[in-house]
């Protein structure tokens, strides 16, 4: 350590000074978490120093301002999604309903009845009202929610299949994104997983001849997030509850996204709903809340009555259990499709369902308040995301972005680290923002954010 590092050490503030600085005292936190933020900032800007940056201790004051500022602020900031898929894990995937999101918080801040007993006089369990929403949207006999589709297969493989074989196509023994593959899913509930057929064909004989004594269930993956295009061949649901029943098995199958209307009316492929499972004849089909169904984060079991009390008793149920939020947000959620204005309330259809002139229209009223050269309107494709129809998109129309000052990139991240943050797409060297996944409120905030570009 030389003599300036010395000298700058030392004239490194105190934590007492900082704790007092007006930017620090500003944001009235409490005593203890100030003091610890003011000696993280001292302590890094020490190692600064003694890497050789004389000058570390200069900002120790905004240092301290910014951890208080990052544990006080917007922990999770509302964001304009410009990206153009409909179905956005990495933001959150579906924003539910006004009425799903009213229901939400009334059930958070207040008490509600959640297993109470109900006018009838009956016991109404926890998910007595989702299942009776379920139960005519869908024809399914019973449900049972639980944290997420990811829970929803893996307490069907513990409780159902448990030490015994499970027959899986090798074509959709896949990965799902985010760490859940079929194998290892069965791995973890203690099934064991038998592979049949080819990863691009694979008929009802090969599930026949993959049955023995100690088979248990035939379970059908709905490829979500890639297609298989070609040369390929997959026996019909209806044909495999068939070999299922032939012997005794039960044919489960994990559908993903959980779709209630039918895709076709959007100009998009055919994606199976629920309905059309339970019709077919599987006797459990587990689907995700925040995919295509619009609502809360969540898993859908519906099924066979047997089938759903078997999964329900077991212990692991109770520690997979969606909480009242979740139940509240799914059941408001489903009202919409019962009372029938699903398509526009519930916003992953409101946008799904926008033509493109519409989208074109709504991209032209954004640049008549943008007096400036940098924007124009540009014909683009959104897609439903979320591990839905992969590969298909939907016509759209975008405000696209050239800079002459700044590259794409740069004004990307501009957008995304100013407020309000808008997260827009980056193509051809052009930043677009997809007027299909801009809610429909949210047209002033997204015109404060590129003024201020
Ligand atoms: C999305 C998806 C899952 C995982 O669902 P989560 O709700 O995220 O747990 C499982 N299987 C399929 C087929 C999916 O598409």
């Amino acid at each position: 350590m030389d003599a300036a590092q010395t000298e700058a050490l030392r004239r490194l503030p105190a934590v007492q000074a900082v704790v007092l600085a007006p930017a620090v005292a500003a944001l009235e936190a409490q005593h203890e978490v100030v003091v610890r933020c003011a000696r993280q900032a001292i302590d890094e800007a020490r190692q600064r120093i003694l890497r050789g940056d004389l000058n570390a201790g200069d900002t120790v004051v905004a240092a301290t301002v910014s951890l208080l500022a990052e544990l006080l602020h917007d922990p999770y900031p509302p964001v304009i999604n410009g990206t153009g898929v409909v179905v956005q894990t990495n933001l959150g995937r579906a924003p539910v309903s006004t009425h799903a999101a009213r229901a939400m918080a009334a059930a958070a801040s207040g008490y509600m009845g959640l297993e109470t007993v109900l006018a009838s006089g009956e016991r109404g369990g926890r998910g007595s009202v989702i299942t009776a929403l379920l139960r005519v949207l869908t024809g399914a006999e019973q449900s049972l929610v639980v944290n997420n589709n990811a829970s929803a297969v893996f307490l069907a493989l513990r409780a159902l299949c448990g030490g015994r074989e499970v027959l899986v196509s090798r074509g959709e023994a896949v990965e799902i994104g985010g760490g859940f593959r079929i194998p290892d899913v069965l791995r973890q509930s203690g099934a064991v997983l038998v592979e049949v057929g080819t990863t691009n064909r694979t008929y009802a004989h090969d599930y026949v001849a993959a049955i023995n004594e100690r088979t248990a269930a035939i379970l059908r993956v709905h490829a979500s997030n890639f297609a298989i295009t070609g040369f390929t061949a997959r026996p019909e649901l209806r044909e495999l509850a068939e070999v299922a029943h032939a012997h005794d098995l039960l044919l489960l199958e994990d559908v993903g996204s959980g779709c209630l209307l039918a895709t076709e009316r959007f100009g998009l492929e055919h994606e199976p709903t629920l309905a059309e499972s339970i019709a077919a004849g599987a006797d459990l089909v587990c689907a995700s809340g925040d995919k295509l169904l619009g609502g809360p984060q969540a898993g859908i079991a519906i099924g066979r009555t047997k089938v759903i009390e078997t999964m329900r008793r077991h212990p692991l149920a109770r520690a997979l259990r969606a909480d009242k939020t979740c139940l509240a947000g799914l059941a408001a959620t489903l009202q919409h499709y019962a009372r029938g204005d699903a398509e526009e309330s519930v916003p992953v259809w409101w946008m799904l369902s926008r033509t493109a002139a519409w989208l074109e229209q709504r991209v032209a009223t954004w640049l008549a308040h943008l007096d400036d050269g940098r924007f124009s309107s540009v014909a683009t494709q959104s897609v439903v995301g979320g591990g839905s129809l992969p590969g298909k998109t939907l016509p759209s129309y975008a405000l696209s972005i050239v800079d002459p000052q700044r590259n794409a990139d740069v004004v990307a991240r501009v957008l995304r680290s100013q407020r309000p943050i808008v997260f827009p797409r980056v193509e051809d060297q052009r930043v677009l923002i997809d007027a299909r996944t801009v809610l429909p409120e949210q047209d002033d905030e997204l015109l404060v954010a590129l003024k201020s570009l």
